[in-house]
């Protein structure tokens, strides 16, 4: 819902302030349109489904994997094609993967965003609306916190049954860097739908005037960096940006942010066959984030870097992913030298669930 405008429809038709708080607590529930919002008079649930479209995004297409992952891509109100990804994992969680611009023009070499001309930012009422989307799929399919419906139970940090959305990462379509104002005004609605900001995940490929903005922004949010080659060289190649914000730099600012929020920057690092899988690249990669006046450590001794390995979605580029055994070594050569490392779970491979893989198809 373009929030900006109903705040202007509700203006023009001298409706007391309120009412825009109510229409979006309904919104953020799950409600499925202005009908099912019975505080409201009927006159102005009529007058707004009339004038202010209930979504600013159209459902273009949607799939479905077998592990309960769901791929929706959407067009703006001008036809700009945008991607946003649930993720449902068995223990209850639900996690989002929404886009903060239409394209990229940042032109990583492995992403298939990046080789999609880029179109615009996406406003915040644009990204709340990806969330929103799901928000009322969970809904339709039995969440506690359905639309309209009791109070749910509040779990942590706001969030409420086991079927609500409790995570979300900035990593779809476009660097949220560069249209952080946009990203920060959602976030700021995100805790209404059940995310908390502490599982909120901002990703940059190192734009580090966003870092430092991050870093002094009142919002607990979390910092992910996407790294993928130790060597300035190899990062160069990969993603172009690192000739414009060097590696060293952008860890350098990285741990600023870590010294000043006090919370560990997750280093998201694709597994490329015979590119940057290599046991050297693993000491390198863990050098770089060892390196710095505190090893790489808080004063507390915690680790301020923890790496996610993710098995590379094969998109149409020149690049393979790594294989289990490489994948698994280089995580036992960064663990060996006391950097935390995950494997990231691979959720959605038969739905093109990568990033800009849906649109990139659709196109
Ligand atoms: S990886 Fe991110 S920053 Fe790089 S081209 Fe893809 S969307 Fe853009």
């Amino acid at each position: 819902m373009d929030l900006e405008l109903l705040d202007q429809t509700l203006a023009d038709r001298d409706e007391p302030r309120f009412r825009a708080r109510q229409v979006w607590t309904w919104a953020a529930r799950g409600a499925r349109g202005y009908e099912q919002m019975t505080d409201l008079p009927a006159s102005l649930r009529e007058a707004l489904a009339r004038e202010l479209p209930f979504s600013s995004l159209t459902l273009q297409a949607e799939a479905q994997a077998s592990d309960g992952t769901v791929k929706a891509l959407f067009a703006t109100a001008d036809g700009r094609p945008l991607e946003a990804v649930l993720m449902r994992y068995r223990d209850g969680r639900r996690s989002l993967c929404l886009s903060s611009q239409s394209g990229c023009a940042l032109t990583c070499t492995f992403c298939a965003t990046g080789r999609m001309p880029f179109a615009r930012n996406l406003s915040a009422s644009e990204i709340v609306d990806q969330a929103l989307h799901f928000r009322r799929a969970e809904a339709a399919r039995g969440g506690r916190r359905d639309a309209g419906g009791a109070k749910a139970p509040r779990g942590r940090e706001g969030t409420a049954g086991p079927a609500a959305i409790t995570h979300c990462a900035f990593m779809g379509m476009g660097e949220p860097m560069l249209n952080l104002d946009n990203v920060l005004g959602a976030c700021e609605r995100l805790p209404d739908i059940g995310i908390g900001h502490r599982r909120t995940t901002i990703s940059t490929v190192g734009w580090i005037p966003g870092i430092e903005r991050l870093a002094e922004e009142q919002m607990p949010l979390r910092l992910a960096l996407s790294l993928h080659a130790a060597d300035e060289a190899l990062r160069s190649e990969l993603m172009p940006v690192n000739e414009r914000f060097p590696l060293r730099d952008v860890i350098d600012a990285c741990r600023a942010f870590h010294a000043r929020k006090r919370r560990r920057v997750f280093v998201e690092y694709v597994m490329l066959a015979g590119v940057n899988d290599r046991y050297e690249q693993a000491l390198a990669l863990a050098r770089a984030l060892s390196s710095g006046p505190t090893g790489g450590r808080s004063r507390g001794g915690q680790p301020a870097f923890k790496v996610n390995l993710i098995p590379y979605n094969p998109t149409d580029s020149p690049y393979t992913g790594s294989t289990r055994e490489a994948i698994a070594s280089f995580r036992g050569a960064l663990e060996a030298h006391g950097v935390p490392c995950t494997v990231r779970l691979t959720r959605g491979r038969e739905i093109d669930a990568a990033c800009g893989q849906l649109a990139a198809r659709a196109s």
